[in-house]
């Protein structure tokens, strides 16, 4: 099926092929008709799925001509995926005369308020909308369709009761459109609170990683990790490496110590101000960067072309992040590499990693590093280890796997 059978406008049509889309994704082919006859919806899908496009053409196909009042709101957890989404109702609404505002925190008040004043849509971060409702800026009683998108990552961030504020201020008629890429129990709740016998759609939930990512483990020790990081990347053939670190202290001091190895590096994370955020994504988008040195932040829908190589210079504490992570490369069919150091704490993480999408990862090293002793050389003793120690149950033993250089 065509975009052109699927009941949306000609100008929306016209504006996805202007994106270069030619076939729906599946997601989009089941999205389509639900948000077309006004039903709700709650979908279990992650990003990279299309979800964007999924909900964003068919609401612009609902809207058809500008009114100059809020009439959809989309509520994201990050700024970054506000900016993202807020540039994809651009794009596809490039042949209408839609207005769509862009409010996120981090910046000031006076162009989002005029914003506010003549917008059909509105993408926004909870806690800046929030502001702006409080302040008298933003209406939201003319909403008609409302998007909570996300939304797992909306609760790890702390944002649902901001997020049930700002629908309570929504009118009861309204449409409402769910994605989450896990539905846990209190999203189950909310989402019972919030949505009218809606239509479920569960797509590309993937406990797994994308085929086109090839991924390992490398363990070290702990002393050698920053020097481990350098050796990968000077045997790399890399484009564009994405670092994931735990902390957000950690991504700073591992992007200072590349810049002084030569690298040119960005820096990510939700310390930093929104100038620099934007300057560091859109650095690495567009080659100035060839790292970035990200949290979780960035992990998360943040839609990246081309990255070669993702690099978890921690062993990411959720097994979800570690799909996320590593998903950020092998995108749209891409082949990319996923290297996760390791050390020999975080051995229960990469056991329920491994658990989690069902998977033995192989243990590779680099010919050449020299490698001082760790443990996790014979990961059952660790294992074992660690059983003693802290009562750890179920961990079954494996042994260190392929040895080869990658
Ligand atoms: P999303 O899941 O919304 O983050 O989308 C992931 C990527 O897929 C974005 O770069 C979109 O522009 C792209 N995309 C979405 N729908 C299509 C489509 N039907 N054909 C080709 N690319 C698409």
């Amino acid at each position: 099926m065509s975009f052109q059978d699927l009941g949306l406008s000609e100008a929306v049509v016209h504006g996805a092929q202007r994106m270069g889309y030619v076939d729906p994704t599946p997601i989009q082919l089941r999205a389509f008709p639900v948000v077309l006859t006004g039903s709700d919806l709650i979908a279990s899908a992650q990003t990279g799925t299309g979800k964007t496009a999924a909900f964003a053409l068919p609401i612009l196909t609902l809207l058809g001509e500008p009114q100059g009042r809020t009439r959809c709101l989309v509520l994201e957890p990050t700024r970054e995926l506000a900016m993202q989404v807020e540039t994809a109702f651009r794009d596809f609404s490039r042949f209408l005369s839609i207005q769509t505002a862009l409010i996120h925190g981090g910046v000031g008040y006076n162009a989002q308020r005029e914003a506010l004043k003549s917008c059909d849509v509105v993408v926004a971060t909870p806690g800046r909308l929030l502001d702006h409702l409080e302040r008298g800026d933003a209406r939201l009683a003319e909403t008609q369709i409302l998007v909570l998108d996300e939304v797992d990552r909306m609760l790890d961030m702390g944002f649902l009761p901001d997020v049930r504020r700002i629908i309570e201020k929504c009118p009861k008629s309204r449409q409402t459109l769910f994605f989450s890429a896990t539905i846990p129990e209190e999203i189950e709740r909310l989402s019972t609170w919030c949505l009218k016998d809606p239509a479920k759609i569960e797509i590309g939930v993937r406990r797994s990683p994308a085929e086109t990512v090839n991924h390992a483990f490398y363990p070290v020790s702990s002393s050698q990790k920053f020097d481990f990081l350098l050796a990968l990347l000077e045997r790399t053939d890399f484009d564009s490496a994405l670092i994931f670190t735990r902390t957000k202290d950690g991504a700073d001091r591992i992007a200072r110590k590349l810049k002084s190895q030569r690298h040119s590096v960005a820096v990510l994370h939700s310390n930093r101000t929104q100038t620099e955020r934007v300057e560091a994504l859109e650095g690495f988008k567009n080659g100035r960067f060839s790292v970035m040195v990200a949290t979780d932040i960035a992990a998360r829908g943040i839609d990246i072309a081309g990255v070669s190589h993702v690099i978890n210079y921690d062993v990411p504490q959720h097994p979800e992040d570690y799909v996320h992570r590593i998903g950020r490369t092998g995108r749209a069919q891409n082949v990319g590499d996923a290297f996760t150091i390791m050390v020999a704490e975080e051995l229960p993480h990469v056991k329920a990693i491994e658990r989690f999408i069902g998977q033995r990862v192989p243990r590779l090293k680099v010919d050449g590093f020299p490698y001082v002793y760790t443990a996790l050389f014979n990961e059952s003793s660790v294992e074992e280890a660690l059983r003693s120690a802290k009562g750890v149950r179920g961990l079954r033993g494996t042994t260190f796997g392929r040895r080869k250089r990658r």
